[in-house]
């Protein structure tokens, strides 16, 4: 399983519509500031059914849609589409290709499709949480992320891995229930 293609219409920077072509192994996005690296990245959080707009660098959810430019009049509505290769069978699904698309209008509200059917976030989520790449499961570590992790103390550094790992909030538990 690996990632095929991500289209962005509408999304955040990219107005006109964008296809990304990926290989399987390793790809590098590299661009000037600003040039829309980081939505790159946020696209691929929002189709897997990202719900936080912080987490999208935004202040609300609406802000994923285009805003304009001087140039160029707002957007009324944000498309993702990733598709993903699952020639594999990672994914527990009868195709060896599958596409999930999020729609968003400036009335709110997102639609999903998977493979061109309607679908529900909950679908989606179903769909990817065994693969390792859904909206819990995938590891995007953020810009300036990196520095922090490099720089924390060897506690601060355990607290990433225990983090990781799903054991953080077992053991947060446990140090309330031993204070008491
Ligand atoms: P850096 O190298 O500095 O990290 P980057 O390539 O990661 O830059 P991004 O953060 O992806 O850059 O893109 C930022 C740009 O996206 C800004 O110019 C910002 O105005 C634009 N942008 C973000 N949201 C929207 C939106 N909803 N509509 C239009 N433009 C947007
Ligand atoms: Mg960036």
């Amino acid at each position: 399983m690996y990632l095929k293609s991500l289209t962005l219409r509408g999304f955040k920077s990219f107005a006109s519509a964008t296809a990304l072509h990926f290989e399987p192994g390793i790809t590098c996005v590299v661009g000037p500031n600003g040039s829309g690296k980081s939505n790159v990245v946020d696209a691929l959080s929002w189709v897997m059914g990202e719900q936080g707009a912080k987490s999208l660098r935004g202040g609300k959810m609406e802000d994923v849609i285009f805003a304009g430019t001087s140039g160029r009049a707002p957007l009324g509505r944000a498309e993702v589409e990733l598709t993903i290769d699952n020639t594999d069978g990672a994914l527990p699904i009868d195709y060896t290709e599958v596409t999930i698309k999020r729609t968003m209008f400036r009335s709110g509200g997102s639609d999903y499709q998977i493979n061109g059917q309607n679908a529900r976030l909950l679908d989606v989520q179903e769909l990817l949480s065994d693969s390792g790449i859904g909206r819990e499961m995938h590891v995007i570590v953020g810009q300036g992320q990196l520095d922090s992790i490099l720089q924390a103390t060897p506690e601060g550094r355990r607290g990433f891995v225990e983090e990781a790992a799903g054991v953080l909030k077992h053991r947060k538990r446990r140090e309330k229930a031993v204070r008491k």
